[in-house]
């Protein structure tokens, strides 16, 4: 370890190895330094180095060819150890050098001047120095003036590394300083496994609400207390560096035996609040992630990004801790590729979206009577993929508004392509709350419909998420709106997992969907039957439009009806088809004026298999 004069040697390897590193911008400066302390002193050449244990690094350097040496052949050693100015004038007089390396070879130093570089805490970093060939006298003035200037360099270097290494907020090394520590240690000759533990903190919505509401100084006291928590709930030692990497964001980098794991730490965390003394107190929300690292062969930045993906993961599944796991970030990495895809699609519009339309069918007389959109995509690298393949993902991002943007837009090209013949059909879109609470949601869809000279009734809102929409009241006043605006609204998914049907009457609806999970077992299971009888009957005596989803044949088609179910919709007519095969479809399907005599049939076109069966209920 480098001898000096204050400083454990934590500080002293923190301070070295930021200084190791190589840096550009700052070491052009350093030069200046040198460049400056030659010309002032009229010695021609000099340099600035750092020491540690094993070695001498030049940082900068001006008129003399020196680069990395041992410790043990750096003059500047004595300076370090004694934390003293050494001035050597003449070398071959000096029996520490007159046989040294440096001096019977090149660059053949005969004088040498040095003042140490001692940051705040005292610590020695290493030293500013001239040099040159030829012996030379050096007056205690020129002594103080090397003082100074090495002093000067260092002030400049803590600057630098304070304004770029530290947090402002939290006083805490910062992501750039972990990365750099990081990317020290992947020089190591000694490999040791590591764990870099990340802890999130505070809820970061609650804490804007707070930066909102009183401005940022209390947001700021809140994240320097909890550091100081943190250090002692996890009873960090001295030489443990805690660091602030994001907003409310800390890390934890230390030996993978060691006792920082995600678990650890999320366990000695529980049920803690800050209370800083100028701001406001919370209850700390404590999420962990961690990975395991070799870092002579992670990238400090992978090694990083993945106790981030690891700390999302935990946040994400509203668990404490979590290890980084391979497969869960390919899933999430793919997720993220697939969104970008989605977006991109959106917006240029060419990137396989479309849309594909089911028909209602009216019971009893079997006419086709309305249209479902439903998307498609069919991606350059993945194929065809159903809503089922990118929607649960779209609904944890911002995309869905564009994505009903762009679904109501396509619909409206095709209601107005149909809009001359046999074809036009009211056709419903699928929303979600997120559209129906956006407050120009209405106007826009209204002003759409009239800019195409479209009669509104031409277009049904499906409403999903219905149990959501009751809690709000933006959503439930644009359905109100779109409602009065002659739009017909469907309650989507109806029996699909929600218990309580008391919201019905709180929402403006005409039509409810009943889910294929209502429709489904009919025919086989006689309690299916009798609930889905019954809840049949409760809405139609509410005088609810009711639609079941998802018949496959004609047996439940048959239970349905007798049911008094209103309309139908499922594989047993026809799957989801584009808009050519629907119109062959439609073209297809007998044209009688008399609803009795119609064939509840599908034709050649219905996809649906051996549940198809046209001849039996004719
Ligand atoms: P949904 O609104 O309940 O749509 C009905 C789903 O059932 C469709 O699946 C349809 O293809 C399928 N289906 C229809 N008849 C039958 C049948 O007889 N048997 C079976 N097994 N399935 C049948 P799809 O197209 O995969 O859509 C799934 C869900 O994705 C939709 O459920 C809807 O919630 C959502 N979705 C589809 N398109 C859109 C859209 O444009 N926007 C939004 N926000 N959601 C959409
Ligand atoms: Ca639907
Ligand atoms: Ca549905």
């Amino acid at each position: 370890m480098l001898i000096n004069l204050r400083g454990n040697a934590t500080q002293r390897q923190n301070a070295t190895d930021a200084l190791k590193m190589p840096d550009e911008n700052r070491d052009d400066v350093l030069k200046q330094f040198v460049w400056l302390a030659s010309e002032s002193l009229g010695i021609p050449g000099g340099f600035i180095s750092v020491i540690d244990d094993s070695h001498q690094f030049i940082r900068a350097a001006h008129n003399i060819a020196l680069c990395q040496t041992t410790r043990e052949d750096a003059f500047c050693r004595y300076v370090v150890d004694s934390g003293e100015v050494m001035v050597v004038t003449d070398t071959l007089l000096d029996p520490r050098f007159t046989t040294h390396p440096l001096v019977v070879g090149p660059p053949r130093i005969r004088f040498y001047a040095g003042a140490p570089l001692k940051n705040r805490e005292g610590v020695i970093l290493g030293t500013l120095c001239v040099t040159d060939r030829v012996p030379h006298r050096f007056p205690r003035k020129k002594i103080r003036m090397l003082e100074t200037l090495a002093r000067l360099a260092m002030t400049f270097l803590e600057t630098w590394h304070s304004a770029g290494f530290t947090d402002v907020a939290t006083g805490l090394p910062n992501r750039q300083r972990l990365i750099r520590h990081l990317r020290l240690l992947s020089t190591a000759e000694q490999r040791a496994p590591l764990r870099l533990t990340l802890i999130d903190c505070i809820d970061m919505p609650r804490a804007y609400e707070l930066a909102r509401a009183l401005g940022m100084a209390p947001v700021e006291a809140l994240l320097r207390d909890i550091g100081g928590l943190l250090r002692e709930r996890l009873e960090l030692a001295p030489e443990d560096i805690l660091y602030t990497v994001a907003t409310g964001r800390y890390a934890i980098l230390a030996s993978a035996e060691g006792r920082f794991s995600a678990q650890n730490v999320v366990d000695k965390l529980r049920y803690v609040s800050a209370r800083p003394e100028d701001g406001v107190a919370m209850d700390l929300s404590i999420h962990a992630g961690e990975v395991c690292f070799d870092p002579t062969e992670l990238p400090a930045q992978e090694a990083l990004r993945r106790a981030v993906s690891a700390l999302h993961e935990a946040i994400n599944l509203h668990v404490g801790a979590r290890s980084f796991n391979e497969l869960s970030d390919a899933r999430r990495n793919g997720d993220f590729r697939l969104m970008n895809d989605l977006a991109a699609a959106l917006q240029t519009g060419t990137g396989g979206l479309y849309l594909v339309y089911q028909p209602k069918v009216s019971l009893p007389s079997g006419r086709p009577v309305g249209l479902e959109a439903l998307i498609r995509w069919r991606h350059p690298e993945h194929g065809e993929l159903s809503p089922a393949g990118f929607l649960p993902v779209a609904q944890f991002t911002n995309l869905m508004n564009s994505l009903t943007d762009w679904v109501v837009g396509e619909t409206i090209r095709q209601l107005k392509i149909w809009s001359d013949t046999p074809c036009l059909l009211p056709v419903s879109v699928n929303v979600s709350v997120s559209d129906l609470s956006r407050s120009d949601f209405t106007d826009t869809l209204e002003a759409r419909m009239a800019q195409a000279g479209l009669s509104t009734s031409l277009l049904g809102i499906e409403c999903l998420e219905t149990e959501k929409a009751t809690e709000n009241p933006a959503a439930l006043a644009n359905m109100e709106g779109l409602r009065q605006q002659g739009f017909r609204i469907s309650l989507d998914d109806f029996g699909a997992g929600y218990s309580n049907i008391g919201y019905l009457r709180q929402m403006p609806i005409d039509v409810i969907k009943l889910d294929r999970a209502l429709v489904s077992g009919l025919t086989i299971d006689p309690g299916s039957r009798i609930i889905a009888a019954s809840v049949i009957r409760m809405l139609k005596d509410l005088n609810y439009v009711v639609v079941a989803e998802g018949v496959e044949d004609r047996e439940t088609l048959m239970v349905l009806e007798a049911y008094g179910c209103d309309q139908v919709q499922g594989f047993y007519f026809s799957r989801p088809l584009p808009p050519a095969e629907l119109e062959k479809w439609l073209q297809q399907q007998p044209q009688s004026a008399d609803p009795d005599i119609l064939p509840l049939t599908g034709n050649n076109l219905t996809l649906s298999d051996d549940a198809h069966d046209p001849g039996l209920y004719n």
